[in-house]
């Protein structure tokens, strides 16, 4: 979709608060890990290029969940180590290697299919995925692993690093994140050679269980200054969030009491009312069912009233206000503050979903 700059609607995203965010979780972390920052889905709705660019000389490295968001960094210069989540398509390794990109090894199987397409795979850098729990991708048993890192050998690979992934290292009960670090530590002691690499931690990890920080840690949506738990544990340190959300009123109307407001006609005015229009609406990632919560204006939050259409949205004024007027969406006006985990607690979903869902047509401003 367009980025549309000419719009009323901007998300800012400020750099300095991302790259202190970096610097308090490094400063928090035991021994000296190296620290990959995660910029995939454009850096969580925050734009990969230039949150990558500005805390470049702060990481060792950066990952991404797949080939494209790598090479888009490559083709802007970013020269650092980057790492590609996911499985990739086969037939694309070579794209990979031409570029000096890590890739993730799943399976023997997917080992042995780019090896069938590939005549010359020497130098290709690869993370072996362990799958301790989280039942998404990677190798199960020490065995296969083994196997594959002698294949890795064998073809002239560089066996780079080995990793695997928590499924409930947010969550205040530690028995499944100590089953995983268990599987995992197991099946390290029986690795036939050990890569430069080997880690597991995600931002949840590194907040909670620092202790478990390995060789890398895979920093994500902590830099952006979000929760990775929601509202499940307290931050034990502060981190600030990097991303507002801002419009202005494109036009105000004084619609009288009985008549209705948006498609379907659902919001009927109570009394003579001031309504106001956002541009903004679901094709932004601003989703229908955000009718009935709130935005700010002039310090005051006003309710969403109809609605949300694909563009445009209406709000319930107090009075009267002029074309341009500050509209606040996520961020602070005042004495109030909406955050991007009160929009997810709204949506009965995560912080996690509510950025990365804003869309490209949102103009991204950055600031610092
Ligand atoms: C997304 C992802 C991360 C980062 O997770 P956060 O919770 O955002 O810190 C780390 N590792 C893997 C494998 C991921 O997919």
């Amino acid at each position: 979709m367009k980025s549309s700059p000419h719009r009323h609607t901007a998300a800012v995203i400020n750099l300095e608060n991302i790259a202190e965010n970096i610097n308090r979780v490094r400063g928090h972390l035991p021994g000296q890990p190296e620290l990959w920052a995660v910029v995939k889905a454009n850096a969580y709705g925050h734009g990969a290029v230039r949150v990558a660019r500005h805390i470049h000389d702060m990481v060792e490295g950066f990952c991404v969940s797949n080939l494209d968001e790598a090479l888009e960094l490559r083709q802007h210069l970013i020269t650092q180590p980057l790492l590609v989540l996911s499985g990739i398509v086969p037939a694309n390794v070579d794209l990979a290697r031409a570029n000096g990109i890590s890739l993730t090894c799943p399976s023997l199987e997917w080992l042995e299919l780019i090896i069938e397409e590939h005549q010359d795979l020497t130098g290709l850098k690869v993370h072996v995925k362990v799958d301790s729990g989280m039942g998404r991708i990677g190798m199960r048993s020490a065995d296969e692993v083994n196997q594959v890192i002698r294949l890795l050998d064998q073809e002239g690979m560089q066996f780079e690093g080995l990793f695997t992934h928590f499924a409930t290292a947010d969550e205040a009960n530690p028995d499944k994140f100590e089953q995983q670090r268990q599987t995992f530590d197991n099946l390290v002691s029986q690795l036939e050679r050990r890569p430069r690499y080997i880690h597991s931690t995600n931002s949840a990890a590194a907040l909670w269980h620092s202790e478990q920080v390995g060789d890398i840690e895979r920093l994500g949506i902590g830099m952006y200054g979000l929760n990775p738990s929601g509202e499940a544990i307290e931050l034990p340190y502060e981190l600030k969030p990097a991303l507002s959300l801002v419009s202005e009123l494109t036009h105000v109307s004084k619609i009288p009491k009985g008549e209705t407001v948006g498609y379907g006609a659902t919001y009927e005015l109570a009394e003579d009312s001031y309504v106001g229009t956002v541009s903004i609406g679901y094709a932004d990632g601003w989703t229908r069912d955000m009718q009935g919560f709130y935005v700010l204006v002039n310090g005051k939050k006003a309710e969403i009233i109809g609605r949300v259409s694909m563009d445009q949205m209406t709000i319930k004024l107090d009075k009267d206000y002029k074309i341009g007027t500050p509209v606040t969406l996520i961020g602070r006006d005042g004495d109030e503050e909406i955050t991007a985990q009160d929009i997810a607690n709204w949506r009965k979903t995560i912080a996690y979903e509510v950025v990365c869902l804003l869309s490209d047509r949102i103009y991204r401003k950055y600031i610092g």
